[in-house]
């Protein structure tokens, strides 16, 4: 199987609809060009991304021609019938017979929670027996520290899906490396989820831009983050969520013909983190001198360094797994003691108001 995975993620729309007649070329393309995995879950695209891969794929090609993945999303549910409901609904939906891949989807200081309540482990063991799911996995979004506690508590655990790009790979809150060692160290696959981190990793600021075309000059931004994600040792697949076909033929590019990355391009990525990291909306360093005297110990630089180049919605997950065992940036009383330690003059209060209005006002979150 080559290392490159379709994404149902982030489709085209026309309107309210997936634009499935370009979806359908897009899966051509892929197939033709000996690509074969695909990644969907059931709220992706507000519930129309895995009805659009039967549309595009399920229905147009032999089933052993492809490998499927999709995942339990369990964050909102209540019950083990719900549970048992929503996996036939995808199987129905889907009409792809069995997963080659199921994941728990999202799993962190919240849904891990969730997946022992409900107890999803020995249901996702339960549908492997039946012959429903080939493989079991998880896709997690927290601090290493967690990724270890699940990974030794669930050996049937079989392969990990980490965000990983070398804009986040030594980011503290998200703690790519950290996991990936982690994953590793229990000897698991690991499949690459956000390698251009959102479209971040496209647009870049023009300094970083200017490093990787002095080295490469037709090398497109893409192909950098894709070569960082999936050069490492023991990466199984590297997801992207393409909605376009000029995406999907870059990536191609990239990927059919695949090579890892020397050290002097691994040097480059890091230098341009750096640029990029200069570029912020939030210049934050994380020095952490504003906490010294935070009267409600908000973890100021943890919740900013989530937030590169605006307010992403990708990064809400790690947010909202954050304020399981912090105080939310909402709990910020204005004291502004905080600012007079920071050396780098950022408005704090303001910032936390604004991730405040944006995310904790969020009443779906269990
Ligand atoms: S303004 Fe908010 S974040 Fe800053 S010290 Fe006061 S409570 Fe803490
Ligand atoms: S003091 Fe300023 S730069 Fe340092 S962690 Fe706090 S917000 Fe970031």
């Amino acid at each position: 199987m080559k290392n490159f995975g379709f994404g149902f993620m982030r489709l085209p729309f026309d309107g309210d609809k997936v634009d499935i007649d370009l979806v359908k070329r897009m899966v051509d393309v892929f197939m033709e060009n000996g690509f074969t995995y695909f990644d969907t879950a059931y709220k992706y695209c507000r519930g129309l991304s895995e009805p659009a891969l039967r549309e595009a794929l399920v229905d147009r090609y032999p089933r052993e021609s492809y490998v499927l993945t999709s995942k339990l999303s369990n964050e909102f549910m209540h019950s083990r019938q719900e549970q048992e409901e929503v996996f036939a609904d995808q199987l129905k939906r889907l009409g792809c017979g069995y997963f080659d891949y199921y994941l728990l989807h999202n799993q962190g200081a919240v849904n891990y929670k969730v997946s022992l309540e409900l107890d999803s482990f020995a249901f996702v063991r339960q549908k492997k027996a039946e012959g429903k799911i080939r493989h079991i996995g998880i896709s997690f979004h927290d601090k290493a520290e967690l990724l270890d506690e699940i990974l030794s508590a669930h050996p049937e655990i079989e392969v990990v899906q980490l965000q990983i790009n070398y804009l986040d790979w030594e980011n503290e809150s998200i703690q790519s490396r950290k996991c990936y060692e982690t994953a590793r160290r229990h000897g698991k696959p690991v499949i690459v989820m956000e390698p251009i981190k959102g479209g971040t990793l496209v647009n870049l600021p023009r300094e970083a831009e200017e490093l990787f075309r002095s080295y490469a000059p037709d090398a497109s931004s893409a192909s950098w983050a894709l070569r960082f994600a999936a050069g490492h040792e023991g990466i199984m697949m590297v997801l992207s969520g393409m909605n376009s076909m000029e995406q999907m033929e870059d990536n191609i590019r990239t990927m059919k013909d695949f090579r890892p990355m020397n050290g002097e391009e691994l040097r480059l990525c890091a230098k341009a983190a750096d640029k990029i990291q200069a570029n912020l909306t939030i210049p934050c360093t994380g020095c952490g001198y504003c906490m010294v005297q935070c009267p409600k110990h908000i973890p100021i630089p943890e919740y900013f360094s989530l937030f590169p180049h605006g307010y992403m919605t990708t990064q809400m997950v790690y947010y909202y797994n954050l304020t399981q065992t912090h105080p939310k940036a909402g709990d910020c009383i204005s004291c502004h003691q905080c600012e007079k330690h920071c050396p780098q003059h950022i408005e704090i209060t303001r910032h936390l108001r604004e991730i405040s209005e944006k995310f904790d006002a969020f009443k779906g979150w269990r």
